[in-house]
């Protein structure tokens, strides 16, 4: 008896036997995606259990943000794209979360979202969405296969424009319909070699004339400063940026997510010395990393006004829009590469004691030192400073591989980049460009999975953790090597602080918009699903579970009870507030 499948699909006969979701996952397979994060159900579960079965490893979520994320972040430390497997409509509209956090960071992603009947679309079907439109904003292509045909190809194209050029987010459109259909073995297998092994497009270099103008500019300088951010680190430039900078002994500045690719404890890490840094030095080489918001626009007062930049970034357009005294368009290694090549003929350094390195590093130590006496003190109930310095010893006494950190929360987070140290490249992923809350466990989930020999330490508020505490059972039920330290002041950002006048009005007996349920055991929900839950309010206490935790490396929640009223509202970005 013909199925409602078949009467819908004139292609399916006695002989054949690939469907669209075994497709699917035998595409996936065959282009070397080795991971896939996601939620299942209608109409995706086969693509899930299919490419299981055809060798990529499927880590099953709660949500389809928190897999977003995870897809998005893991594409950033492999430099494959990461790939996010949802439902149709609502499935897709989560996904949106991990999609747009992949385009706004420049990270590769394939988002793969089921969607309805083709017949039905437009008269009200299950989870009926425009996803093609939905997706738009957020990607470089988005791509949806109208017959079985056209699984593998467009595949393969999604899979490699994600890391083209500028990396980024692309969209695969499955409809039900399309999943259903079949084709036999033989039709699958050519269908498979044909798309197989398109060459990916290479990243030019930029002109030579170019590169010597940097250079010159950076040669002639009086006060020169290497900039670098997440894009480099995504380009493994550590090398070529360790070279240049030792070469030429320029001080260097990393974003939030480009330390570590020098160690912070670098003598020329201008970290601790960043106003100075960025506002006396006269001409700056940045690469991979915009001169947005976290980089105060490029512009006076926080940088001198004359500043000359000289920009690399993988991104024409965005070179264009800052308009920089010289412009490297390509690949910050590579770019990086030919400026040591055009040094390495006439090299020059600045010397430990030219003036504006001895300033520099007499800033950073005497910033530093200041940091030492709020760090000596033991101040219980804890503060931010007292159980950041307990970790951040706990994390190097681990040494190499050194853990990854993921980072979030307003005051939890800005005070985890000034006093947590990083040494290795591609280490820290925190809130980014977006300063999106809600990242923390599936980036997590992304680090433990893309760099299995490395423990993962996530430093959260209780606010940022609320986000994606489900996916603890996720650590559980993969047995993943993640400690999150829960820094609990009850709210975001703590306590109640309104004024007498603000608590007015019919609903003032209602808990402040900040505040959480005080003390909120938040280590149970680990012990629910077998994990191991701490809760701990002291130095001795919290420095047995790190030592605890790390070396067991099992999932473990630590949740550090914090003064309510420690910190401070939106955290050092009250002028927005
Ligand atoms: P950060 O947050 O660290 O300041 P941004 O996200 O603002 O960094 O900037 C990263 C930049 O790196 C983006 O403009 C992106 O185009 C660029 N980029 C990405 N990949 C590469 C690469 N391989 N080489 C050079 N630049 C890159």
């Amino acid at each position: 008896m013909a199925t409602e499948t078949d009467t819908k699909n004139p292609t399916t006969t006695e002989s054949a036997v690939v469907d669209g979701s075994a497709l699917a996952g035998r595409a996936l397979a065959a282009a070397g995606v080795s991971h896939m994060f996601g939620v299942v159900g209608i109409p995706v579960t086969a693509v899930a259990t299919r490419a299981v079965a055809a060798g990529v490893r499927f880590i099953a979520f709660h949500n389809e943000q928190s897999a977003g994320y995870a897809a998005s972040a893991y594409g950033y430390l492999t430099g494959r794209p990461g790939v996010l497997l949802t439902v149709s409509g609502p499935g897709c509209v989560h996904g949106l979360a991990g999609l747009s956090n992949a385009w706004i960071n420049t990270w590769p992603m394939v988002m793969i979202s089921g969607s309805c009947d083709q017949a039905d679309f437009g008269k009200g079907d299950f989870q009926e969405l425009d996803q093609i439109a939905a997706v738009k904003p957020f990607v470089k292509v988005a791509l949806k296969a109208t017959s079985i045909s056209e699984i593998p190809r467009i595949v393969q194209t999604a899979l490699v424009t994600a890391v083209a050029g500028r990396p980024g987010g692309c969209y695969i459109d499955l409809p039900t319909d399309v999943l259903h259909q079949t084709i036999s073995e033989s039709e699958a297998s050519s269908l498979l070699s044909e798309a197989a092994n398109p060459i990916p497009p290479q990243i030019p270099d930029p002109e030579i004339t170019e590169v010597e103008k940097a250079v010159s500019l950076l040669r002639h300088a009086q006060r020169p400063l290497i900039v670098f951010g997440k894009g480099a680190a995504y380009a493994r430039a550590e090398g070529a940026v360790t070279k240049l900078v030792e070469t030429t002994g320029i001080p260097f500045l990393p974003t939030p997510m480009g330390k570590g690719l020098l160690p912070d404890t670098h003598e020329l890490a201008a970290t601790a010395a960043r106003s100075l840094a960025i506002g006396k030095c006269d001409v700056a080489l940045v690469v991979g990393a915009r001169l947005n918001w976290l980089l105060h626009f490029g512009e006076a007062p926080r940088w001198s006004k004359d500043v000359k930049f000289i920009l690399v970034d993988v991104s024409k357009g965005e070179i264009e829009l800052r308009k920089p005294q010289v412009g490297l368009v390509g690949d910050a290694k590579r770019v990086l590469d030919l400026i040591n090549r055009e040094i390495k003929d006439d090299p020059f350094c600045i010397g430990r004691t030219h003036p504006w390195v001895e300033s520099i590093r007499k800033k950073a130590m005497d910033n530093a030192a200041k940091m030492d006496v709020q760090l000596a003190k033991e101040v219980v109930p804890f503060n931010f400073f007292t159980p950041m310095k307990i970790i951040r010893d706990a994390i190097s006494a681990q040494g190499s591989p050194a853990p990854i950190l993921v980072s979030e929360g307003a005051n939890t987070m800005d005070v985890g980049r000034a006093v947590l140290v990083q040494r290795e490249p591609r280490t820290r992923l925190d809130a980014g460009t977006w300063g999106t809350m809600g990242v923390g466990l599936g980036y997590c989930i992304a680090a433990a999975t893309a760099d299995p020999d490395r423990l993962v330490v996530a430093v959260e508020g209780d606010s940022g953790f609320g986000f994606s505490a489900m996916e603890v059972e996720t650590l559980v039920r993969y047995q993943l090597p993640v400690v999150v330290i829960v820094f609990n002041n009850g709210g975001v950002y703590g306590g109640d602080r309104r004024t007498p006048e603000e608590i007015t009005g019919p609903h003032k007996g209602d808990p402040a918009p900040t505040s959480f349920v005080p003390g909120a055991a938040y280590h149970t929900l680990m012990e629910a699903f077998g994990g191991k839950g701490y809760c701990v309010s002291t130095t001795d206490k919290l420095k047995s579970a790190l030592s605890e935790s790390f070396s067991a490396r099992k999932p473990a929640v630590i949740n550090v009870i914090i003064d309510p009223y420690a910190g401070a509202e939106s955290g050092r970005m009250q002028h927005k507030n």
